[in-house]
């Protein structure tokens, strides 16, 4: 899913399968490919330190378990992470280690993309005669091991552009071809950002070469798969629109690339119809760099959005189930013992519906979220919509009789709630459950449900713990 740049989709599953491998005791194996996962997620959407962290985590429990092959993929991660963030002087150890690590354990894999990996950051460092050995290197490899065409295209891209660095624009432009050859027979969901850059290297090099009219061919074909990828992310964005969210600073800078574009297209036009093939071919470099930064904050805009739909309940705009057992896992169990969760569950809300209709119902969860949030905005205490009328609250520091009591007060404030045109008096039933060492999180959670179903049936509006 990552790969086919699904990422709502994508973070989705990885975090469901965390918050499984978290609750139920999952082997070690599971758990590194989840930290794995989490890794390349994060490192993908460019928060580097959240990526490096699963990655670290990661690598750790891969070198407790004396597991070196599962380890691998873990440090290509934790390697192409330290890349992304530009952080080269670690990503190049990281790779050094991986080159060793691959010879040591014979992955034939990462005898190739480990050299190929290094060879990119040396590259990065402008260190070419160490980047060009690096990339024959893991150009040794290619026929002896199963390695993606991707890959393959993406060592040749390296090779071109080390040339291109060195001025040798022929040789650049043999290892272009070699990628096209491949783009062609190779029909994925990437094909576009790898056309994308071999075209982008393409160009560079005819223009070395001083062929400008083939340059400028070159680019009107990136221009064109530009504006495609672009249609695509708005596709994604369509689909997203009923997300709230919305980043005005990412609006506004695309106006402006999108005001500019559209200047640009005419001087381009006019350009055009007057033959100067020279001047047309600057401003179509132009035309090109902002067709990609208008790419790039649709891509994050659309990142934005899925992040925050992902975590919100859409009608209470709270955080959601999802949201609060990630919150549980990651920041309370393991490292603090003392905290308590209480699911509360309004009393006869089909009533509600019943009396008032469907949109009153959901007006007065709107209006009950509302005031949980304000009830509990100035404690370190967090609230989530765990399903249909049923929240959860899960306070840390606090034991089973705080929490208890901090309920039991909770449940007093939201028995008013004022909607537009009427006041409604709702009561809530809640199960308290505090955690207990060694406790897993569905254990801790069927106890708060228990004590819940125990309120519920000794006559509700009542505490149970
Ligand atoms: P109890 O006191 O036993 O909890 O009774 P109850 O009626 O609250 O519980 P029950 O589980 O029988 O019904 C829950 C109702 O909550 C039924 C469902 O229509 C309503 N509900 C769940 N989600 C929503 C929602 O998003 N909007 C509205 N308006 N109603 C909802
Ligand atoms: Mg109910
Ligand atoms: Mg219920």
């Amino acid at each position: 899913m990552l790969w086919q740049e699904e990422y709502p989709k994508a973070i989705e599953i990885i975090e469901n399968a965390y918050i499984e491998a978290k609750t139920a005791n999952m082997s070690s194996t599971t758990m590194l490919y989840v930290y794995d996962s989490l890794a390349a997620y994060y490192s993908t959407m460019s928060l580097f330190e959240k990526g490096k962290q699963y990655a670290v985590l990661a690598r750790d429990l891969a070198s407790k378990n004396g597991n070196f092959v599962n380890g691998l993929p873990v440090i290509y991660i934790l390697c192409m992470t330290y890349e992304r963030a530009e952080k080269l002087d670690s990503a190049a150890a990281c790779y050094e280690e991986m080159i060793m690590l691959s010879a040591m354990v014979k992955a034939p894999r990462y005898l190739f993309l480990a050299p190929a990996g290094k060879a990119n950051v040396t590259l990065k460092q402008k260190k070419y005669s160490q980047a060009l050995q690096l990339l024959y290197l893991a150009k040794s490899y290619v026929n002896k091991v199963i390695v993606n065409p991707a890959h393959i295209i993406a060592l040749n891209n390296g090779f071109a552009k080390t040339f291109l660095a060195l001025q040798q624009p022929e040789q650049a432009l043999e290892y272009i071809q070699a990628s096209e050859l491949l783009l062609t027979d190779y029909d994925r969901p990437l094909n576009n950002r790898y056309s994308r850059n071999t075209l982008s290297l393409k160009a560079q090099s005819l223009e070395q070469l001083g062929r400008f009219a083939e340059a400028t061919n070159a680019l009107k074909l990136l221009i064109k798969l530009t504006e495609q990828a672009k249609e695509t992310t708005q596709q994604k964005l369509e689909q997203e629109a009923r997300s709230r969210f919305e980043s005005t600073q990412q609006d506004i800078k695309l106006q402006f690339a999108e005001e500019k574009l559209k200047y640009q297209q005419i001087t381009l036009d006019k350009l055009a119809k007057e033959g100067q093939l020279q001047a047309a071919y600057s401003v179509i470099g132009i035309l090109a760099i902002l067709s990609i930064t208008i790419f790039a904050l649709n891509q994050r805009k659309a990142y934005l959005r899925s992040q925050r739909r992902a975590n919100t309940d859409p009608l209470t705009g709270a955080h959601n189930r999802r949201y609060i057992l990630d919150f549980i896992a990651a920041q309370l169990i393991g490292k603090q013992q003392n905290f308590s969760v209480s699911i509360l569950d309004i009393d006869h809300f089909k009533q509600v519906n019943d009396q008032y209709g469907h949109d009153i119902g959901d007006q007065a969860l709107i209006a009950f979220s509302a005031l949980l949030t304000e009830q509990l905005a100035d404690t370190e205490y967090q609230f989530a919509r765990f399903g249909g009328e049923e929240f959860i609250v899960v306070m840390p520091n606090l034991t089973l009789a705080q929490g208890h009591d901090f309920i039991g007060n909770l449940c007093i404030c939201l028995k008013s709630l004022s909607l537009t045109g009427k006041k409604i008096t709702l009561t809530s039933s809640a199960g308290v459950a505090q955690m207990q060492p060694g406790l897993a999180l569905n254990t801790l959670l069927k106890v708060a449900d228990t004590n819940l179903y125990h309120a519920k049936n000794t006559g509700r509006d009542k505490v149970c713990s």
